[in-house]
């Protein structure tokens, strides 16, 4: 019998740690990690004409416009069969556009999951305030958990830095983004009963557990 990864979306506020989750349990499924903020991030470190587009959007903490992310994730999810294979998306969608696109890019092969990551905003505004990344591996810090030595990724040895859009004003443009966009992705996943909620605010290692945990409970391998 032929089996595949779960097709999982992680949703939840800015710094609700979707991305530290969404690494793991793709490692932990053996799918796809996609991160569309990533991916843009990278596109503009190798000066790419659409990272530069989307970097002028996201240091303003604005969103990047509904074409340019929807273009770039179906890109994405056509490498390698991983519609089908499965896979974790990781600020995506992030509107109803997007999520009602990210449907017809699935042509059918409904989503596993979409869960909610939740955080109250005042532990996220904590958490962002902190944090420190290293651009180019992707490496996440905090000013109460640094890197070994004196701001070099303890991977590879690299600058660390406060991101660009880790300023006040941007991140709470992204957290009234969040409210005014994401809210109703939410609400779309709910209608469609595709929905979980897990706490975000416990321990990185309790969140992972409940994850995969909320997985197992809904996912079917054998399913198409
Ligand atoms: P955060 O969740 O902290 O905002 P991300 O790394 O997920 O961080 O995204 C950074 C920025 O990238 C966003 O503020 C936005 O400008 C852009 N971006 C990422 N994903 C999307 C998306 N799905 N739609 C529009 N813009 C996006």
């Amino acid at each position: 019998m032929s089996t595949r990864g779960p097709r999982l979306v992680l949703l939840g506020k800015q710094g609700a740690g979707k991305g530290t989750q969404a690494t793991r349990l793709a490692d932990h499924y053996k799918v796809a990690h996609l991160s569309t903020g990533d991916l843009f991030r990278d596109a503009a470190n190798f000066g790419h004409e659409l990272g530069l587009e989307a970097k002028s959007f996201m240091d303003r903490g604005e969103l990047v416009p509904d074409e340019t992310v929807v273009g770039l994730v179906a890109e994405h999810l056509g490498i390698d069969d991983r519609a089908a294979r499965g896979f974790v998306l990781d600020g995506f969608p992030r509107t109803r556009r997007q999520a009602e696109e990210l449907r017809r890019i699935l042509d059918g092969r409904p989503l596993d999951l979409a869960i909610d990551l939740d955080v109250p905003t005042e532990i996220v505004l904590r958490r962002i305030a902190g944090r420190r990344v290293f651009a180019q591996c992707g490496a996440l810090y905090h000013v109460e958990n640094p890197p070994k030595e004196n701001w070099t990724c303890d991977a590879c040895g690299g600058r660390v830095v406060q991101r660009d859009d880790d300023t006040e004003e941007a991140v709470m443009r992204r957290l009234e983004l969040y409210e005014v966009e994401t809210l109703p992705v939410i609400q779309f996943y709910r209608r469609a009963a595709t929905l979980a909620h897990v706490d975000g605010s416990e321990e990185t290692d309790d969140v992972f557990k409940q994850l995969v945990e909320t997985v197992e409970a809904q996912f079917d391998p054998t399913k198409p």
